[in-house]
């Protein structure tokens, strides 16, 4: 029989990345239980850790504008954060985190984290490790629980509210039931789903498939952003080149040995010189439409073994010691590789899930009790991310919503005996006594992922995104029959089943949108169309099935300009 505790807590808060973190120092300062779980260790294996450390707010001659560009006032980044998402953000939380946000990133000093002003220039690889780990102290000193190896499964909702969340302890092999009248959802994206990423293998859109289970709204899921220089070097590791002084002096080619790029954007500055002079934009601000050109030069037969060329041979040598970023980029993930001979192979990934769980300005959700924060949720960034935008939304919501959690704390509910034995029977019902099926899992998986990067990657058609469904439908229904045969285990099988759910959901999303806008690129709707697709897309479960539905956009204080930052053109 499989063992199930209950344990009581103020607030609980599900992902140990930025956002989680924040939350559960906010949250503590209320006076409340704070207990932190995380289905891995604890801040080491997410996003933020990987993340390249580049923060974005309005604080000129306080952040540093070496890779990111930076603005002098938060109506700036406002109005810039608004065009570069094409409108599909919700201004409320674009107020919220560009005017919010000076404030949140100052604040993060006395939080421990000397190194916010330019994490890439000072913190060794991952240099989001500057952050995480004096947030890590930070909570522990604050006496918030810190629960590793806690995967959640499911949000206990009764009678339209939050009563608890069900998960699986998989370090001590045992199941726990919180009660608890506050969760937070902050448990990251899915760029998982996607067969070519660069994110932890932990982002499987755990937080989307539980705010779906429990009857909340996901908005914007068509949306998902792709990092172009991730290697694609078959014996290097498939990871992304983070933004430095070397790699500004690169140069892209395909196949006939071109540098296509020219061809793709406005050029500024002719010659060899480093990127934003040369294409007078930084390269943090621009990344979907050089995925774009990458692709599209695959797609157009100049590419070579699928993918195209990244040439660092005429980096100059003293720019391989300029920083650390450089210096991690010739060490690790060139190790062994002679860059002054050949160029390297690179090819997009998948960075980071702009849509997400639908949330007010105090990061509540549809059900009351249910808050979420950080790339978890949707509505921030729109149709596209501004560099450094992604730290600075779960470092401004992660405060919001330890707040907004700690206000809702009230008497802790009591889960009924029924609601606990459903959540254990879910779980042991995919448990057997005999051999896991975890061939077919892993092959499962990948075909999931595989299914999204060629069909419903980032050039995307109606033909390829239906066919796509009806795989990724199979694929749900055979990841359900499979059994395991230890928690360790259903975490493998929860982990392939909702990369299958998220990529459908996904998929659903992006077959509906029958346009392009920034990150979303239809080959056979290649204009924005403001007269039809000026809506927002929410999503909810309904018994078996998704229900998509649409909500026009009325801007309230932004100008709608007739003209895309990514080489769309406007209807
Ligand atoms: C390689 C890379 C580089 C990046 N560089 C930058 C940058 O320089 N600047 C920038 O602005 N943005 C950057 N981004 C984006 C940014 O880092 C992320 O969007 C942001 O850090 C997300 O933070 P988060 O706290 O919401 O999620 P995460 O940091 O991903 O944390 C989510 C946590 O939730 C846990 N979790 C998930 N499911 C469950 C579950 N079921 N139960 C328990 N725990 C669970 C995970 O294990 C994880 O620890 C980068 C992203 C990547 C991948």
């Amino acid at each position: 029989m499989l063992d199930i505790k209950r344990e009581k807590t103020d607030v609980l808060i599900i992902g140990s990345g930025g956002a989680g973190l924040r939350a559960a120092i906010e949250a503590r300062r209320y006076g409340v239980k704070v207990t932190l779980v995380d289905k891995v260790v604890i801040g080491m294996n997410n996003s933020t850790r990987f993340s390249g450390g580049g923060i974005k707010a309005a604080l000129p001659g306080i952040l540093s504008t070496a890779y990111t560009s930076q603005y002098d006032d938060p109506r700036e980044h406002f109005r810039e954060a608004m065009i570069h998402g094409e409108y599909l953000n919700d201004e409320a939380l674009v107020e919220i985190m560009t005017f919010e946000g000076p404030a949140r990133v100052l604040e993060l000093k006395g939080l421990g984290v000397e190194t916010f002003d330019a994490m890439y220039l000072k913190v060794h690889y991952p240099h989001g490790s500057g952050l995480v780990g004096p947030l890590i102290k930070t909570a522990r000193k604050m006496k918030c629980a810190l629960r590793p190896g806690m995967v959640i499964t499911r949000i206990l909702v009764d009678g339209g509210r939050v009563v608890g969340a069900a998960g699986v302890d998989i370090y001590r092999d045992k199941m726990v039931v919180f009660e608890t009248g506050a969760v937070v959802i902050a448990t990251g994206g899915a760029g998982e789903t996607f067969s070519r990423n660069d994110t932890s293998v932990n982002t499987t859109g755990d937080g989307y498939t539980l705010a779906l289970d429990a009857g909340a709204s996901l908005r914007d899921m068509e949306i998902v952003q792709f990092e172009p220089y991730v290697q694609a070097e078959p014996d290097l590791p498939m990871m992304d080149r983070h933004e430095s002084e070397a790699e500004f002096h690169g140069v892209l080619r395909n196949a006939l040995d071109e540098d296509f790029l020219p061809k793709y954007l406005p050029v500024a500055k002719e010659g060899q010189v480093p990127f934003e002079e040369q294409f007078g934009m930084a390269l943090t601000d621009i990344r979907e439409r050089v995925a774009r050109s990458m692709v599209s030069e695959v797609a157009a037969g100049r590419g070579d073994n699928g993918a195209v060329l990244f040439d660092l041979r005429q980096v100059p040598a003293d720019k391989w010691q300029a920083d650390f970023a450089s210096q991690y980029t010739r060490k690790v993930l060139l190790r062994g590789f002679d860059v002054e001979k050949k160029p390297v192979h690179v090819m997009p990934g998948a960075i980071c899930t702009l849509g997400g769980i639908a949330i007010d300005g105090d990061c509540r959700t549809d059900v009351p009790g249910l808050f979420a924060a950080g790339e978890a949720t949707g509505g921030v960034h729109g149709a596209a991310r501004l560099g450094g935008d992604g730290l600075l939304d779960p470092i401004v919501f992660g405060a919001r919503v330890g707040r907004s959690a700690a206000m809702a704390v009230g008497d802790t509910p009591r889960v009924s005996q029924d609601a606990l034995e459903e959540a254990r029977a879910a779980v042991a019902g995919t448990l057997r006594d005999a051999p896991a099926d975890l061939e077919a899992l892993a092959s499962l998986r990948d075909r999931v992922k595989r299914t999204m990067w060629e069909q419903v990657g980032i050039l995307r058609d109606g033909e390829a995104i239906t066919a796509a469904i009806a795989v990724l439908d199979e694929m749900t229904e055979q990841i359900k029959a499979t059994k395991v045969r230890s928690l360790r285990q259903f975490k493998t099988r929860l982990e392939a089943l909702n990369l299958a759910r998220v990529g459908r959901v996904i998929a659903g999303a992006a077959l509906r949108r029958t346009e392009s806008r920034g990150a979303h690129f239809r080959t056979d709707f290649p204009q924005r169309d403001d007269g039809r697709w000026l809506v927002n897309q929410f999503v909810r479960q309904e018994g078996k099935d998704l229900h998509y539905t649409e909500r026009p956009i009325r801007l309230r204080t932004t100008e709608l300009l007739n003209q895309s930052k990514f080489g769309i053109e406007v209807k």
